[in-house]
């Protein structure tokens, strides 16, 4: 695990040069190359903010990582070696955490419908923390995997949620009685309860509510004699920078439920597991239009007036929603380009749609859009492309998945090494008391995380760094620096 990410080649991007100016240059090189291929530009310092943002909102929870969002060799390393837990849903997921190194006490197996091979190779692979929703699969595991501790997975009230009226996963708080005693006969051990919230939710009251539901379940399991020691929140946290008031009005609601209903001290472990919080700001998408078709409005049967508006462009582009636009049909996402080249002042505007490369109906990317006239060769560049970007690609598209450059800022490495405890502390502040307390379910993290700077101070970096195992790290709060993280041998 140590040097986890020498092996991938990071642009490390120094100070007065940001992400836009990578993205420039990358798109100079490209040109100068007469490559035309989409890529993506990766910052993983954004990652790492956006984890630290999140042990600051939520200082309960430990968060988790749901690779089917996007599973890049370079978050899937970065949210690992950051000690991040993994909820994997399948198993090509479950292996990948394992090759990231994330020990099987911090993988939990999410997905809702099993197929029994997955869960004997969770079992082989030391993963016992699995969800389930209904008998059938609580029958598959006591067969398949006895030592399996089970995670109750709630259904939640996501009338308020904005995507695609999907199928429902989840037991309905009037199943869960039978669930837990169906569990008792079968002698499987379930260990908490869990929610998903699905991205798209606006209304955070909606965790107000399934923390409460939960809390029920918790209860229901004590009379039947359970110990559950484990609350998962889902799932749901806006990812966009813009949404960043909302995910604060988010964790403020959460925070306050789990106050009232787990109270510090309750003995559960509180998980989150996220997605496109993590990722979704961090991918800059850029790619090439590759074909073009004037369509006279007429022929759309328009009777427009103004002059400007009597055409109309569809535009094909060299990826679509069968490789990097997959959100697109995931998440109701309607991606908005920048364009690349400079533009004379105030030029035209022509009612224009997106496609994707194939001939397929549905690879529509973008529809009725107001942009300049554009020519083939041109780039468009799509910012927060990081959630389920990296993840449903199909040979439909017949091309390999889109590079990704990945970058980052010194400060950021700096604050990863820091976390990973290669950058150690002065003696005295070693010195100071301990508030780590070894937590159920596998965790030995402290919960006094509570508050910024975690970036060390240049002249306390020492040489010769103990290996990287992420379990192993303690957490200070010292009233002068803040948050302090410190590698436990
Ligand atoms: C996908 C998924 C998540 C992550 O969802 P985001 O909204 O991307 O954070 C969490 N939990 C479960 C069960 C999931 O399937």
């Amino acid at each position: 695990m140590a040097g986890y990410l020498d092996e991938l080649d990071v642009t490390m991007v120094e100070e007065g040069f940001t992400m836009k100016d990578l993205m420039e240059s990358l798109l100079k090189e490209a040109s100068q190359r007469g490559s035309q291929e989409a890529f993506f530009v990766a910052d993983l310092g954004d990652v790492v903010k956006k984890h630290l943002r999140l042990l600051k909102a939520l200082p309960r929870v430990k968060p988790f990582y749901a690779p089917k969002c996007n599973c890049s060799k370079g978050v899937v390393q970065m949210l690992a070696g950051l000690g991040v837990g993994f909820g994997c849903a399948n198993k090509p997921e479950l292996a990948l955490a394992k090759s990231a190194g994330v020990p099987p006490n911090r993988i939990i197996c999410t997905g809702p419908c099993k197929q029994i091979s997955q869960i004997k190779y969770a079992a082989s692979q030391g993963v016992q923390l699995m969800t389930f929703d209904n008998e059938v699969e609580l029958g598959k595991v006591a067969r398949n995997h006895p030592s399996a501790r089970m995670i109750l997975s709630l259904a939640t009230d996501e009338s308020r949620s904005s995507g695609h009226p999907t199928m429902r996963f989840g037991a309905t708080l009037k199943s869960c009685r039978h669930l837990l005693e169906t569990a008792k006969d079968m002698n499987v051990e379930v260990v908490g309860v869990s929610f998903h919230i699905r991205s798209g939710c606006t209304d955070p009251q909606i965790f107000t509510q399934s923390i409460a539901d939960a809390h029920l379940v918790f209860k229901m399991g004590a009379e039947l004699g359970y110990k559950m020691c484990l609350l998962g929140i889902g799932g749901g946290f806006p990812g966009a920078e813009e949404t960043r008031g909302r995910f604060e009005e988010t964790t403020t609601v959460v925070n306050s439920a789990l106050d009232l209903h787990f109270p510090e001290g309750c003995g559960v472990e509180i998980i989150a597991e996220l997605g496109r919080y993590y990722v979704d700001s961090a991918f800059t998408f850029a790619v090439n239009v590759v074909a073009k078709k004037e369509v006279p409005l007429d022929q759309l049967g328009s009777d427009e007036e103004d002059p400007r508006r009597k055409k109309s462009f569809v535009y094909h582009l060299n990826d679509g929603v069968y490789g990097s636009f997959s959100s697109v049909i995931f998440n109701n996402t309607c991606p908005v380009p920048v364009l690349h080249k400079k533009l004379s002042p105030d030029p035209p505007l022509y009612s224009s749609s997106l496609w994707g490369p194939t001939t397929d109906g549905l690879d529509r990317i973008a529809e009725s859009m107001e942009l300049p006239e554009l020519h083939i060769g041109d780039w468009l560049i799509f910012e927060t492309m990081g959630a389920n970007t990296r993840t449903a690609s199909s040979s439909l598209s017949g091309a390999q998945p889109a590079r990704i450059y990945y970058a980052m800022s010194r400060v950021a490495w700096e604050a990863v090494q820091f976390l990973q405890g290669k950058l150690l502390l002065p003696p005295e502040e070693e010195d100071r008391e301990s508030t780590c307390a070894p937590l159920s379910c596998g965790w030995e993290i402290t919960d006094t995380l509570c508050v910024a700077p975690v970036f060390a101070p240049a002249s306390i970096i020492l040489p010769a760094p103990p290996a990287f195992s992420a379990l192993k790290w303690e957490l200070f709060f010292s009233p002068q620096r803040g948050v302090v993280f410190k590698y436990a041998t």
